[in-house]
């Protein structure tokens, strides 16, 4: 089989951010400038540490504080993500990223600084105003209201990928802890509802192996807000 990521090396190689961009967003499903700072700090990051050869097997690393829009663009370009292990959550809230080779000295951390703060672009003003309403008020957009705000996002994120890598984020190296390699482990049936279970998630109730919802237990999930128990 080819590379499976032959197409988005390529992009980066050629340092076709928007090409990126677009790529990244068929996953994420809109165009934001959350998503085009993830698209840039993977881009960077692998370029600065020649890690654009990533295999999907956990030798480059990311770490991520945040779960944001952004996440999908680091994920994207740079091929470490939840599902093949090599994208690692810390529940910190910022917009900031470590990248690093298994092995390698040194690591790479990006934070996102605020990109509008103290515009007095008006564009960006009606950007932020149209944000408040559909976002953070979740109040419905008029659909004319909502068409310019997806024109503004995308004209936002197109700003982010064209700024100077400093005006995005502050860039320095960092000594990353390495992470064990993702163990495989083995699936047990729960006896109550019949569900496969990873043998660490099993429980015991009168003697018999249960998953833990059957066990009544609690559990963790990442939802918007971070980790939290269920
Ligand atoms: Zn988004
Ligand atoms: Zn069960």
């Amino acid at each position: 089989m080819d590379n499976p990521r032959a197409n988005i090396e390529n992009l980066i190689m050629e340092g076709d951010l928007e090409g990126l961009l677009k790529g990244a967003a068929e996953i994420h499903g809109h165009y934001c400038p959350g998503l085009a700072i993830g698209v840039k700090a993977a881009y960077i990051a692998c370029k600065r540490l020649d890690i654009i050869h990533s295999d999907g097997m956990e030798k480059i690393m990311a770490v991520t504080e945040c779960n944001n829009c952004s996440v999908d663009g680091i994920q994207y370009v740079s091929g470490c993500t939840l599902g093949n292990n090599a994208l690692i959550y810390k529940d910190l809230g910022k917009t900031a990223f470590t990248f690093y080779k298994r092995g390698g000295k040194t690591g790479l951390r990006l934070v996102a600084k605020s990109f509008s703060d103290g515009s007095d672009d008006p564009l960006e003003k009606e950007a932020d105003a149209l944000f408040d309403k559909a976002v953070k008020r979740r109040e419905e957009l008029t659909p004319e209201e909502s068409r310019r705000f997806k024109k503004l996002w995308e004209i936002r994120s197109h700003r982010v990928l064209n700024a100077p890598e400093d005006k995005i984020f502050s860039i320095e190296t960092v000594d990353e802890p390495d992470v064990e390699y993702a163990p495989i482990y083995n699936s047990i049936r729960c006896s109550v509802c019949g569900e496969n279970v990873m043998e660490t998630r099993v429980r015991m109730k009168d003697e018999k192996p249960v998953c833990i919802p059957c066990a009544g237990e609690e559990y963790r999930m990442i939802v918007g807000r971070g980790i939290r128990n269920a």
